[in-house]
């Protein structure tokens, strides 16, 4: 691309604490901003104050067949089926600084979209966005494969290679927790590959994907390699899933969705299916651990993004012995939460995404009362305009009740007590559930924590840290919280096809 074409859409200006933002609001297809044929819109809500933002165009049926068309003859006949691997990483570093750039502008987009608190907005969905481009833009001209010497008589006439192909146009559906995070965990490893790539962000959070989309064209981004279809996950989502043309679909949001998917994906076409879904992941504290580190990361495991973030942890098991203590020092730290504007710097807790979800989280803690767990912290709605919801604790909860197996979503804590003398029982207990995505061990005891590592059932295991991923490391689980991984060396495979050439020389 030249660089030098000016960019065209319909789109919202607004001055948000002293800075300009500008956003499209249409639906980005072969590289043009455009409505939808459907005439649908869909609503977007600043959960801080329950005030409408604007209105988005709504992808339909048709607008995803646009899309995947244009990505598929970008894939094949566009400037990007052209340009060598090195060149491809170079319009992907651009891409990145691009975002840094526009930094602030992004993490303000995503602050007033998600409810997410800004300096967190800054540092993890924007930063580790930028940081994850670059990581996947350094890959792009070294993704290799192999030779292999073949089981022949000597003299070996045959030379056996693999090489590592794109697969094609890759379809990509992206919860509303981590709008930007999650677009770019998937979208630069696709693209790395030198796949195309048509994206439907969450109905309730499509901003900076949408700002996302315009700095691609200002990156050089040819025309068709991102596509950017905003809609419902029944239509846009559905669609993207059937299409016959999408060869590999990636998924992140909820386990019933995933399943579905999974199901479309296979009737469609067998495309290739990654799924990250959902967890309810257990951290056990044992006697022996540092207790301000258990009790900072305790929390940080749940509350972290206002408990909107996939590998929270949804059960905690502590150790009888210190089970009190635990419990009061993580009273005294919640109650110092400063619930609020999460434009406000001085605020660490935003309003929850959508009303939908502050209702389901009302709902989840009424059911843990009914049942019988005991409410020590929290549990309501904050008296305010806004989806806030308070950071609650739940000690007492047994393994049997509903709010001990099913995920929340939200910043609820979740604790029982477990004895040390029995170290097999916790281990079966953190396994007792179909999920399997992340999970954590407080312990100062070596062999404990290992033993712990290689026992539960889960894809990320953190010894004495929690809600540690980096770009460089593999994330994502195992059993019903899905399969495939993004991020780190090993996500490139669920992008890339291998072929196996042989030669008779
Ligand atoms: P969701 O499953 O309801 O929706 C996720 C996406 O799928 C959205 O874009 C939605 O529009 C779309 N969708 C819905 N129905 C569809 C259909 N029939 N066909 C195609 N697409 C469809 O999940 P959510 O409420 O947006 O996100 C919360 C869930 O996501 C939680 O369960 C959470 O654990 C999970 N999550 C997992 C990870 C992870 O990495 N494992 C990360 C973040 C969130």
């Amino acid at each position: 691309g030249s660089g030098a074409k000016e960019i065209v859409y319909d789109g919202l200006e607004l001055e948000v604490n002293k800075m300009k933002i500008k956003f499209p609001t249409q639906l980005f297809i072969n590289g043009e901003f455009v409505n939808t044929d459907s005439g649908k819109t869909l609503t977007i809500v600043n959960p801080s104050d329950e005030s409408v933002i604007c209105k988005v165009q709504c992808a339909s049926v048709s607008d995803v067949d646009k899309a995947v068309v244009a990505a598929k003859k970008a894939f094949e006949e566009g400037e990007w089926s052209k340009i060598s691997a090195r060149e491809r990483g170079q319009l992907l570093f651009k891409l990145a600084d691009l975002m840094e750039q526009h930094k602030e502008e992004l993490a303000t987009i995503e602050s007033i979209d998600s409810g997410a608190v800004y300096t967190l907005a800054l540092k993890t969905h924007v930063g580790m966005s930028i940081d994850t481009w670059r990581y996947f833009a350094g890959w792009c001209d070294k993704i290799q494969g192999t030779t292999i010497p073949i089981n022949h008589a000597r003299p070996n006439r045959n030379l056996t290679l693999t090489k590592r192909e794109p697969i094609g146009v890759c379809g990509i559906i992206t919860p509303w927790n981590y709008p930007l995070m999650m677009l770019s965990w998937k979208m630069a490893t696709c693209l790395a590959a030198g796949n195309t790539v048509v994206i439907k962000p969450a109905a309730v959070c499509p901003l900076t994907a949408l700002k996302f989309a315009e700095l691609s064209i200002k990156a050089g981004i040819p025309a068709g390699v991102i596509n950017v279809l905003p809609g419902s996950g029944t239509v846009a989502g559905q669609a993207l899933c059937d299409h016959p043309l999408v060869r590999k679909l990636a998924f992140t949001g909820s386990t019933p969705i995933g399943q579905k998917i999974m199901a479309s994906c296979a009737a469609s076409n067998m495309k290739k299916v990654s799924l990250e879904l959902g967890g309810k992941s257990p951290l056990v504290i044992f006697e022996d651990c540092d207790m301000d580190k258990a009790v900072r990361n305790g929390m940080s495991s749940v509350f972290f993004n206002k408990g909107e973030n996939c590998i929270a942890a949804g059960r905690l098991f502590v150790e009888e012995t210190i089970h009190d203590e635990f419990v009061r020092r993580v009273v005294t730290e919640t109650k110092k939460i400063s619930i609020g504007d999460p434009l406000h710097r001085g605020t660490a807790h935003g309003p929850q995404n959508h009303e939908a979800h502050l209702m389901k989280l009302i709902e989840f803690c009424d059911r843990g009362v009914k049942e019988g767990a005991r409410l020590i912290y929290g549990g309501k709605r904050v008296d305010r305009k806004g989806y806030f919801f308070t950071p609650t604790i739940f000690t007492d909860v047994t393994d049997d009740m509903f709010i001990a197996k099913e995920e929340s979503f939200g910043p609820v804590m979740i604790i029982s007590k477990f004895s040390s003398k029995n170290v097999d029982d916790v281990i079966r207990r953190a396994n007792n559930t179909e999920y399997g995505l992340a999970s954590g061990v407080f312990t100062r005891d070596v062999s404990r924590a290992l033993q712990f590592a290689e026992r539960v059932e889960a894809g990320t295991v953190f010894i004495n840290t929690y809600n540690k991923t980096d770009v460089a490391a593999p994330f994502g689980g195992c059993k019903q919280s899905g399969f495939g991984k993004d991020l780190g060396q090993e996500a490139l495979n669920e992008y890339l096809k291998t072929k196996c050439v042989t030669i008779e020389y």
